[in-house]
């Protein structure tokens, strides 16, 4: 099974198929795998030990980043993610450890996480979407209702004191309007975060 695979000159992390929302744009739904990987649908859940023996095959002379992300939500395994990026950093401090997430840690943990983060992350890339909480319920269909968007906002908002970059993402147009994507970077200007807008790819 896929628990590591290269995007570009970075090494992919696919912790796991979990993820508490149904986003209706979700790559799932395209197929099996991206960038030419195998199939990122997992047998199981991969063991701390067999991410570590996944992450160390690779030579980090060419690769200059790790990105946990994959055919799931990261933070679903909090704590296997945190003990493999303290594994990165112990045996590898030059590589740069981003977390591709929902935002949704938190609620997903049932206490504040972000705390955690430190020292082992230096990049939290979180979906912020839509500047609407009623488009992003209906959009990222998440199980924990209305009560996800603020909760998303809150952890990028406190994440910031404990992670040297904390990005927020949109897609470009057609997906947002450049009215969106104004109050989009308002936001991110609120809470002290940078906004990223990444190119729509049609397929
Ligand atoms: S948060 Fe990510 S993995 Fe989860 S459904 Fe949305 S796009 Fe898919």
């Amino acid at each position: 099974m896929t628990i590591t695979y290269q995007v570009k000159s970075a090494v992919y992390v696919n912790l796991t198929n979990r993820c508490p929302c149904s986003c209706t744009f979700c790559l799932r739904q395209n197929g099996p795998s991206v960038y030419g990987s195998n199939s990122l649908w997992l047998e199981r859940e991969p063991s701390i030990e067999e991410v570590i023996a996944s992450l160390g095959k690779w030579d980090y002379s060419v690769f200059h980043e790790v990105v946990y992300c994959g055919y799931g939500e990261p933070t679903e395994r909090l704590d296997v993610l945190l003990a493999s990026a303290k594994w990165l950093k112990e045996h590898h401090p030059d590589i740069h450890v981003r977390v591709n997430t929902n935002g949704l840690a938190d609620l997903i943990a049932g206490e504040p996480t972000e705390a955690r983060f430190a020292g082992l992350v230096d990049t939290l890339s979180i979906s912020l979407n839509t500047s609407d909480p009623e488009e992003y319920l209906a959009v990222c269909r998440p199980k924990f209702g209305a009560a996800a968007y603020p909760a998303m906002l809150h952890f990028a908002e406190t994440a910031k004191q404990y992670v040297p970059e904390v990005v927020m993402t949109i897609v470009s147009e057609p997906v947002t309007t450049p009215e969106v994507q104004a109050k989009c970077r308002a936001i991110c200007e609120r809470l002290g975060v940078r906004l990223r807008i990444r190119r729509y790819e049609s397929k």
